[in-house]
């Protein structure tokens, strides 16, 4: 047993004590129904809110602006999931942490969203520590995705709460629609950019990179969180003008300040697409799509 399971273990067992074992799958607000859903990523709690009824509280558990790929469980999060219904995951590798404490925390339902996905292989391969397997878990950026990810969301809903059953599915059907109107919209902005050969600051971007037509010719952190040796910048370098690359992507919630040099020397424009949002300007699902598609057309046109 590693040393971090005895730690969480630990706190599980101080807070089972405190509160004496008196977890409620559904708690009781002012007479109606509450049900406690939590996310692991910004992304995924978007969604929920178009399935949601109003007999929900949502529960996001990676704050906003730190990295799934770098995040730690605290015992405040693990006091959250024992007051938690149900939790929505994206599993693959990018929400690792969750797992085990799931484990731990007793009577609560856990759901990976990945029922009715098409699985990309990854690009990278790992033996120890990195968590991109061989399956690209990046899946929530293409919005057909999104799309099968509500309607899952729902199912689970309608189980857990069946007299909302009919508000899940509508939504669902509501959010599919929503979507297909906004696509219109983005493929036509697409459309305006000829060369559509990008460079990423890590390997997340096949999904979206898929369903808009972009071609992602490589990234810059091929081990995300580990700073790319001095011989891959020089291939690197032989990609970009190989393929005349206009612009690298930069990612808000790891540290950058490497490719910025890098961007720098080679004299290309750097841009900042975001696979997680939760901030003001990026707080439902179209808004984050619509922000990455914003920031490809504006870079390389
Ligand atoms: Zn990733």
């Amino acid at each position: 047993m590693n040393k971090r399971l005895v730690i969480l273990i630990f706190s599980v067992s101080i807070l089972f004590l405190t509160t004496g074992c008196t977890k409620k799958p559904v708690t009781t607000k002012t007479n109606s129904e509450i049900l406690h859903v939590a996310t692991t990523i910004p992304p995924l709690s978007m969604i929920l809110e178009e399935v949601a009824s109003k007999e929900i509280v949502i529960h996001q558990i990676l704050p906003t602006g730190a990295s799934p790929h770098t995040f730690e469980v605290t015992p405040q999060i693990l006091k959250q999931l024992d007051q938690t219904d149900i939790v929505f995951t994206i599993g693959h590798g990018v929400d690792n942490w969750i797992y085990n404490v799931i484990e731990i925390t007793d009577g609560l339902k856990q759901v990976t969203v990945d029922k009715h996905i098409t699985f990309r292989s990854s690009h990278d391969h790992d033996d120890d520590n990195h968590d991109h397997g061989n399956i690209d878990p990046h899946y929530w950026l293409s919005p057909d995705n999104a799309v099968q990810i509500a309607y899952q969301m729902a199912d689970a809903l309608k189980i857990q709460d069946p007299n909302n059953a009919d508000i899940y599915i509508n939504n669902a059907k509501l959010f599919e629609e929503k979507i297909g109107e906004k696509n219109i919209q983005w493929q036509a902005e697409l459309e305006q950019i000829a060369n559509k050969d990008i460079i990423v600051f890590h390997d997340a971007w096949g999904y979206f990179s898929d369903y808009f037509n972009i071609q992602i010719v490589s990234s810059f952190e091929p081990f995300p969180g580990k700073s790319p040796t001095p011989k891959y910048l020089t291939i690197l370098q032989e990609t970009i003008e190989k393929h005349h690359i206009k612009a690298l992507f930069l990612e808000p919630q790891l540290s950058t300040d490497a490719m910025q040099t890098f961007a720098t020397d080679m004299n290309v424009k750097l841009g900042n697409l975001d696979p997680l949002g939760g901030i003001e300007e990026r707080k439902t699902y179209i808004d984050l799509i619509d922000y990455n598609v914003k920031t490809i057309i504006d870079t390389l046109k």
